[in-house]
């Protein structure tokens, strides 16, 4: 899940000279392939142009979105057994991507405590920070297994309004890496807040949630663990869980709140829920 940022045109004008240049950079960029190959199954290639992102001056090193390079043929090279260097990063696949809407399956009993789940987790561990975002799963770097990862920093939140962190009850936490999540919700409370999510690149929407949540799973080691949430990180566990059901934010956001991140504090819709504890 994305950190949620409110730096926003309307209190960083961009310049004309960065829009333009973004402006340009879409138009004439030529396009870049995602893989052909991924998940060991032969697809017709996709195509995305390129992002604009960064944008100097108007992002900081929180919301500076990074190029990962060659991370595409990386991650069709990982899945075939070749070997990546080092520096490469997998890809976060953004939505659009069917791969997105698809279910990941249980990591097995014998690949728990492999050298390849631990290589997964790692890298998972890397994008989401590189991102940087608060939760990630597997699938969103093309990899259909059940492992979500998350954590939330003093540093995040201190970007968000006091006021705001405190209505979403978002503290923070060390990093919970969870194989094969199990997730129940608790009690009969809901709360409703924006969110966005690290495949959904700019965007946000309000979403239902529950305030708690219990998750039983596995940690990287195999040991079993249960993690009780409630507030903000009970929000990132059922997203992260979602995504490994093959869905995204989007697919369950209450109707007529997407939106920009420009357009955050815009108000919203006449007839929208108002955000907040249900
Ligand atoms: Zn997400």
């Amino acid at each position: 899940m994305e950190c949620i940022q409110r730096f926003t045109h309307r209190l960083l004008p961009l310049p004309p000279t960065v829009a333009q240049n973004c402006f340009n950079s879409v138009k004439r960029s030529p396009f870049r392939a995602y893989p052909a190959a991924r998940f060991g199954l032969t697809r017709k290639p996709i195509f995305s142009p390129t992002s604009c992102y960064p944008r100097p001056g108007l992002t900081p090193d929180l919301t500076t979105r990074r190029s990962y390079g060659h991370s595409s043929r990386a991650r069709a090279g990982w899945f075939l057994g070749i070997g990546k260097k080092e520096e490469e990063l997998q890809e976060i696949v953004k939505a659009g991507d069917p791969v997105l809407h698809e279910p990941a399956r249980d990591v097995a009993p014998e690949e728990i405590g492999s050298d390849r789940i631990r290589q997964i987790v790692d890298d998972m561990v890397k994008v989401m920070r590189k991102a940087p975002g608060v939760g990630l799963a597997a699938p969103q770097i093309g990899i259909p297994l059940k492992i979500i990862i998350l954590e939330d920093t003093n540093e995040y939140i201190g970007y968000a309004p006091k006021e705001e962190t405190k209505a979403q009850d978002r503290r923070p936490f060390d990093l919970l890496v969870i194989l094969n999540p199990k997730l129940k919700k608790k009690g009969n409370k809901t709360a409703l807040f924006f969110e966005g999510c690290l495949s959904v690149d700019g965007f946000r929407a309000v979403v239902e949630r529950h305030l708690e949540v219990e998750v039983t799973g596995l940690d990287r080691d195999g040991q079993p663990i249960k993690v009780k949430a409630s507030g903000w990180q009970a929000r990132i566990l059922q997203h992260e869980c979602d995504h490994l059901e093959g869905t995204i934010y989007v697919d369950k956001m209450t109707s007529r709140t997407f939106r920009t991140v420009e357009n955050l504090d815009l108000p919203l819709a006449s007839g929208c829920p108002k955000l907040g504890v249900c």
